[in-house]
């Protein structure tokens, strides 16, 4: 029996996993610029946590998350997004005791029982960010200007970046009715999505990828049009700070993120070189969320970006150098003195902070200059009973083919002056 992995999920393989941990510590870079610190939680977290921290009319609450019983009879839930875990855990330890504004960032697995296509998976990655603590503009601005600062500095410039506001408790309600009306007259024509989410969520069939209700609901009223003042002077403001950041960005009236306690700012970082699935970051303000999971009221603000798909449209750009790790060094051995020499050498090559390789399979010289060159070394420093008699050896340089003698008696010395 041949066990494969799940539909849906990956392995990242060792020839790819310096890609991750490229883009990972570019994320980490960026988000210490902006003083943002790292949080972890559990993977896996009470389910009812999710049903309220999401909502139980989404998608990912109603049908994708990966929920089951454990044996202590506890309904758990593997963490299908991270703002409410954040949530949880700013409520559960205090942290706006310490801090009026709390900015942390994260990077995680995600699980949703999703349908797998190109750029969607069951298992993914992503990294995101959580202001929380404060109502401002410029906390939206800041946090729209962090994921922006990631892509460009990882050399991503295909993407727009699209922003909304979907308003408040106070002008909400009368603009839910007014888009209702709209939508009654064309009811019945919606896709059956739509029409499902005609009285709990109708502000979420403004973002149908279905065709027919996109042009359904062209002329629909947009909630930035439909503002109160505070909101209105909110998104300007946010508009403001972005144009002074020289951030660009453009307004996109259909951006909702659909449920009750998202309010003002919502936005999406969409991406022209992938498919159908081109939404490479999502979020906005929560300023009622915290409240919800049983906190005092809190405003706040975060997203969330998917690394795959990162990682996807980096691919496509040619953005990664090909810059492979690999050993430094290459310590060939001519004969058995040799190979006893080397495996001293290498443990205080390494120790001194080289990366070396050397052959543990007891092949030939031939194969072992071969493996050399697979591996990408550097260097290769051939040694034998003869090289070791003189206490010197020929060291080459694989790109250019140089020779040049080394004494092997303070070897980590001489090949740590090569490096620097
Ligand atoms: P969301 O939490 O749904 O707003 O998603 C935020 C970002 O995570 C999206 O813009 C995608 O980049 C990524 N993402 C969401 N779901 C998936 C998935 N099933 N597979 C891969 N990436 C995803």
């Amino acid at each position: 029996m041949k066990f494969k992995s799940l539909k849906g999920t990956r392995d990242v393989l060792p020839g790819e996993s310096h890609r991750w941990q490229y883009v990972e510590q570019a994320i980490r870079s960026v988000m210490h610029r902006f003083n943002y610190r790292e949080i972890r939680t559990p993977v896996f977290e009470e389910t009812a946590l999710f049903a309220r921290g999401i909502g139980e009319l989404t998608d990912i609450v109603g049908k994708e998350m990966y929920t089951f019983t454990d044996r202590s009879e506890t309904s758990v839930t593997l963490k299908p997004e991270m703002t409410a875990s954040v949530i949880r855990s700013y409520i559960q330890n205090n942290l706006g005791e310490q801090l009026p504004l709390v900015k942390v960032y994260y990077l995680s697995p995600m699980f949703r029982q999703e349908r797998p296509q190109a750029g969607r998976l069951r298992q993914f990655h992503q990294f995101g960010a959580e202001a929380i603590g404060g109502q401002a503009a410029a906390i939206d601005a800041e946090c729209l200007a962090l994921a922006m600062e990631v892509y460009r500095t990882l050399g991503v410039t295909n993407m727009s970046l699209k922003i909304n506001s979907v308003g408040c408790e106070q002008c909400r309600p009368a603009y839910r009715e007014l888009l209702q009306g709209f939508l009654s007259n064309v009811r019945e024509k919606l896709s059956a999505e739509s029409q499902k989410r005609f009285d709990a969520n109708p502000l979420r069939i403004l973002d149908s990828k279905d065709e027919g209700d996109k042009s359904l609901t062209a002329r629909a009223p947009l909630m930035k049009d439909h503002l109160c003042k505070e909101c209105a002077d909110h998104f300007v403001e946010l508009q403001s700070t972005l144009l002074a950041q020289k951030i660009p960005f453009e307004i996109d009236g259909r951006i909702v993120r659909g449920l009750d306690y998202y309010t003002k700012t919502a936005f999406e970082i969409v991406s022209t070189d992938l498919g159908s699935q081109d939404a490479l970051a999502g979020g906005g303000r929560y300023d009622l969320l915290v409240e919800q999971l049983g906190g005092k009221p809190t405003p706040s603000v975060g997203f969330a970006a998917g690394i795959e798909r990162l990682l996807m449209v980096m691919d496509q750009a040619k953005l990664f150098s090909g810059n492979e790790p690999h050993p430094f060094l290459f310590l060939a051995a001519a004969d058995d003195d040799g190979r006893a020499w080397a495996s001293k050498a290498s443990m205080e090559l390494r120790r001194a902070g080289i990366a070396t390789e050397l052959d543990l399979l007891g092949r030939s010289l031939k194969s072992q200059l071969k493996e050399a060159d697979r591996q990408k070394a550097d260097y290769v420093l051939v040694v034998g009973a003869a090289e070791l008699a003189k206490n010197a050896a020929t060291l080459k340089q694989m790109a250019t083919g140089d020779h040049r003698t080394i004494g092997l008696s303070d070897l980590a010395a001489e090949i740590n002056k090569l490096s620097s």
